[in-house]
């Protein structure tokens, strides 16, 4: 894990270290495969740090792609990242960019742990959960339920981007699992061309992201007596 003092001193310190890390070489159009840049990610995660919800917690990157959000949560002294990823070429280019990371900070392999899975399949909890996950666009738009589920069920914390659209959806999804949505903010993802119906370079998508917190903690439930 990092120590306080190897941590970046600032979110452009980290922009710098996470525009290093590679993005996908052929992305796959059914899994919307699309990376976070490294100017809305360092945002999401340095907001996150400050909160105290990456330093010496336990986080999920849940959809992790080629790994931009859980290696940032690395640099930040997260103590344990869970990376969940149905795509193996991800997975390679992840295991790449963990290696980038490492030869200049200080994270063990114990701390993170990468698994090939569909995000149905974890098991596990987590204090926090960072997650960029399908709009649900291209795929079928379960998927894109399945990964707000998913992450109300195994942590307190969620912080997620997501496109304006899913606005509603999302709000109903989090106050069904007892979630409430403590802000929301407008950002942008640059995207490079990837797909053939790109017609531009690159281009701009306005998303929202946000921070959600389960109202009452996992341990305030365990706590109550089994019969109230
Ligand atoms: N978190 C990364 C990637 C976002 S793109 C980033 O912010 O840059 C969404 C990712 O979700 C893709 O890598 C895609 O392969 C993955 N994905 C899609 N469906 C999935 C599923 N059912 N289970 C796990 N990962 C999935």
């Amino acid at each position: 894990m990092q120590t306080l003092k190897d941590l970046p001193k600032s979110k452009r310190q980290l922009e710098i270290l996470l525009s290093k890390l590679e993005g996908f070489k052929n992305p796959k159009i059914n899994l919307e495969q699309y990376e976070t840049d490294p100017n809305l990610a360092a945002e999401i995660l340095w907001t996150a740090y400050m909160y105290g919800d990456i330093y010496n917690k336990v986080v999920v990157d849940l959809g992790a792609g080629t790994g931009i959000l859980g290696i940032g949560a690395l640099l930040l002294g997260a103590k344990k990242v869970y990376l969940v990823e149905i795509d193996e070429d991800a997975i390679n280019i992840l295991r790449k960019n963990l290696n980038i990371v490492r030869r200049s900070a200080s994270i063990n392999s114990k701390d993170v742990v990468l698994l090939n899975l569909d995000v149905t399949k974890f098991e596990g909890v987590a204090n926090t959960v960072l997650m960029n996950p399908p709009f649900g666009v291209q795929s079928k738009v379960t998927i894109f339920d399945n990964f707000v589920d998913k992450a109300c069920r195994i942590s307190d914390v969620v912080y997620m981007i997501f496109d304006k659209t899913k606005k509603n959806r999302i709000s109903t999804i989090l106050s069904e699992n007892g979630f409430e949505i403590n802000f929301i903010k407008r950002g942008r993802l640059l995207l490079k061309k990837k797909y053939w119906f790109h017609e531009k370079n690159n281009y701009c998508l306005d998303v929202l992201w946000i921070r959600a917190k389960r109202k009452l903690s996992m341990f305030y439930y365990t706590a109550l007596p089994k019969n109230r």
